[in-house]
This record gives C-alpha cells, sequence and structure tokens, in this order.
C-alpha cells in the first residue's frame, strides 16, 4: 500500500485528505477529540513536508451538521486552521489557493452535498479539482462507497494516510493472531457480525458470542429467551457454528423484569417476563480467565446493553484483558465508548477507529476504500 511518505513532491502542493473528524458536538462545542488526534499524525507529516492540506470529512447522518466547530478545535491542536463554507466550487477553489505551504483548510460537511453518499461522479471530480493528490486517512467509512472514498481517487494519485496505514497493518496482524488467540464478539445485530465470526472462528483458537448476540445463539438451541433482544437470525447459520468447538457461549445471565428487579440466572431458565441485559459473573470469570492466557485478545461488541448501566461483565472483562498481557485489539463505537468512560484506552495494543469498518476488513482483508486506492 503506498501511503504519504511514497508522494514524491510535497512542498507548497495542494492535498486532499479524507480523515473522520465526525466527532461529538453539543451546543457548538466539541465533546470528544478523540478522532482528531487520531487525525494529527497525517496532517502533522504533511505540515512539516510544506503541503497545502485541504482536509474533507463528514460530520452527522443527516446532511445539515457543520463542521466549523471541529475546525475551531482542530486549530487548538495544530496551527494555520482555516474553514471554508463549502466544499466545492469557486469559493473552495479560492480558498484552497490561498493556503500557504503547511496550511489547513477545513472544508465544510461533505453530506451537505447529496452527491457525497450518492457517490456522484461529478461531486468527486469538483472535490478532487481541489487538490493534485488524494490522502485517504477515514479508515471508519472505508467500507462505504461515497464519492470521497471510493470515486476521488478515479480522479487524482491517491495514497493512505498514517491512521489508515495503521489500521491495516494492526487489523492484518490481528488476523494472524500469534499464540493462543482469544475472539470476543457481542453487542447486536447478528446480520452484522456473521461474516466476520466465520473468519474467526477459522483463525482464532476461542470464539466468544456474547451480549445481545448470544440470544440469538440462545434461541437457535431451543433455550426461551424472554423478553431479551433477539435479531431474528437465519437459524441455519447458527446452528452449523453451534457444532465448532472453539464456539463460547455466556454461561449466565443477568435477568431483568420491567420493573427493574434482576436476577443472576443459567441462560436456559430465562422467564417469559425476562430479559438477559448482561452475562453474570460465571461468564466474566470464564473470559478474565480465558484472556489471561491468550496471546492475543480481539474485541468488537460491548457485552451487555452498557448504555442502561449493565456494564458488569463488559468492564471486569476489559480491566482482565488490559492486565492480562495480550496483544489487545478492540474497535466498534459502542465498544470503544465503554473503554474510553472507564479509562482503558491506553491499556489497549491498538484501539481500531473502526466499527463497520473494521469488521469489514476482518471479514474480507480489504475494503472499498482501500482497493480505490489502488497498489
Ligand atoms: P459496536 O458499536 O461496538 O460495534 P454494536 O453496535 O454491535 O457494538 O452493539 C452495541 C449495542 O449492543 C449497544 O446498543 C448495546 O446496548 C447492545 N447490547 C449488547 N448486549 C445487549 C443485551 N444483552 N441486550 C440488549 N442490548 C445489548
Ligand atoms: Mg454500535
Amino acid at each position: 500500500m503506498k501511503t504519504v511518505r511514497d508522494i514524491p513532491i510535497l512542498h507548497n502542493i495542494p492535498v486532499l485528505v479524507r480523515a473522520a473528524l465526525n466527532v461529538p458536538v453539543e451546543g457548538g462545542k466539541v465533546m470528544n477529540t478523540y478522532r482528531l488526534r487520531r487525525a494529527l499524525p497525517t496532517l502533522e507529516y504533511l505540515r512539516r513536508e510544506g503541503a497545502r492540506v485541504i482536509l474533507a470529512s463528514h460530520i452527522g447522518e443527516q446532511g445539515i451538521e457543520t463542521l466549523a466547530p471541529v475546525a475551531e478545535a482542530l486549530a487548538g491542536m495544530i496551527s494555520g486552521v482555516h474553514f471554508c463554507e463549502v466544499s466545492t466550487g469557486e469559493k473552495a477553489r479560492a480558498a484552497s489557493r490561498d493556503l500557504l505551504p503547511g496550511e489547513i483548510l477545513v472544508l465544510e460537511n461533505l453530506r451537505r452535498n447529496p452527491g457525497e453518499v450518492g457517490n456522484d461522479r461529478e461531486f468527486a471530480r469538483a472535490l478532487a479539482a481541489l487538490a493534485d493528490v488524494f490522502v485517504e486517512d477515514s479508515f471508519d467509512t472505508c467500507h462505504r462507497r461515497h464519492a470521497s472514498i471510493v470515486s476521488v481517487p478515479e480522479f487524482l494519485p491517491s495514497y493512505a494516510g498514517l491512521l489508515v496505514e495503521e489500521e491495516v497493518r494492526e487489523l492484518s496482524k490481528a488476523l494472524a493472531p500469534k499464540g493462543l488467540a482469544l475472539a470476543l464478539i457481542g453487542g447486536a445485530k447478528f446480520s452484522t457480525k456473521e461474516p466476520v465470526l466465520e473468519v474467526l472462528l477459522e483463525h482464532y483458537d476461542k470464539v466468544f458470542v456474547g451480549g445481545a448476540l448470544a440470544n440469538d445463539f440462545f434461541k437457535a438451541k431451543g433455550y426461551p429467551v424472554g423478553r431479551s433482544l433477539v435479531s431474528g437470525a437465519a437459524g441455519g447459520e447458527i446452528a452449523k457454528m453451534l457444532e465448532n468447538p472453539k464456539l463460547v457461549l455466556p454461561v449466565d445471565a443477568q435477568l431483568v423484569t420491567t420493573d427493574l428487579s434482576s436476577r443472576v440466572g443459567a441462560p436456559q431458565d430465562i422467564r417469559a417476563d425476562e430479559a438477559a441485559l448482561d452475562h453474570g459473573p460465571a461468564t466474566a470469570a470464564l473470559l478474565a480467565d480465558l484472556a489471561k492466557k491468550s496471546k492475543t485478545v480481539l474485541w468488537n461488541g460491548p457485552l451487555g446493553e452498557y448504555e442502561k448501566g449493565f456494564t458488569e461483565a463488559t468492564d471486569a472483562v476489559l480491566r482482565a484483558v488490559a492486565e492480562s498481557g495480550a496483544y489487545s485489539v478492540i474497535g466498534g463505537g459502542d465498544t470503544v465508548a465503554e473503554l474510553e468512560r472507564i479509562g482503558l484506552m491506553d491499556r489497549f495494543s491498538f484501539v481500531s477507529t473502526g466499527g463497520g469498518a473494521m469488521l469489514d476488513f476482518l471479514a474480507r482483508g480489504t475494503l472499498p476504500g482501500l482497493d480505490a486506492l489502488g497498489s
């Protein structure tokens, strides 16, 4: 993979960088700068080399949010940052022409133009017209066929940024694990996790299926699931995985009724008015023990409905993995939010910025946004 370091000349060259600046904003203030910090290495490299950096990203899903407060937050982290209220057209061209070597122009939210999500060629051409070179550094959108991800590279020499390079290196390592390897897949929506489960059952020694996903497996086993969240997955695929000796399922659950009284019970003992919202202490202990013995741990998906405070199993196992000394890779928006909340981010070997992108990369070994860069 060609990276920013392979770009032959950068001094005074306009470089379009696709980054992930989609941080949480409330009342015009950036609430969390984690993604911006992960974008800095590429920006700092380009600035040192004297490039004129044109920074493009989306924020939010609706196409109405603005990147203005993000540009302001970025200006507090790196010097020479300007903001442009549009992403294409004469105004954007003039603003990028005015950049001095080492300066950064943050374009407005790409999704304000429907051509971004619609992968419109003309929109991609207009973005590409702002620069001489393209750098892809938005790993977490590389699974999307959006204009800035898959079409801009058709118009410009294109390279991976340092974050994308790191993601690919670390996740590739995770696909060829060393020593006893444990994968933990939790969260919800079986359909989004099924392909990665198939791959992990090949490459890993133990694959734990937890969170709401476990309910689908228990249902396929014929257990009652009460009011637990199930995703209505196709039973055939699960039946096959259930035969795999590498598969590990929870052994107890936090069973909660509508009046919020709760008890710990075996998965098969759930009553009709109960929902399994977390794993119990026996499951947490079993996973902590497995983590301790493992040389590689890969994790995506929380083990309980953590937004409602069902974080006990997740937190206990996160701590066990942090202390295990294993090479640990973790990703997923919800998973990393909980990891950050309990302050263990820097205790993991690699924290992926990808949710869906991480899962797709692990399942397929590449992503549309990486393929678009050529080789
Ligand atoms: P990530 O964003 O880390 O990839 P997912 O989006 O796949 O993770 O899953 C996170 C969601 O799964 C959260 O909303 C969480 O509440 C839910 N979840 C996990 N376990 C349970 C459970 N037992 N019951 C209901 N929801 C659950
Ligand atoms: Mg999620």
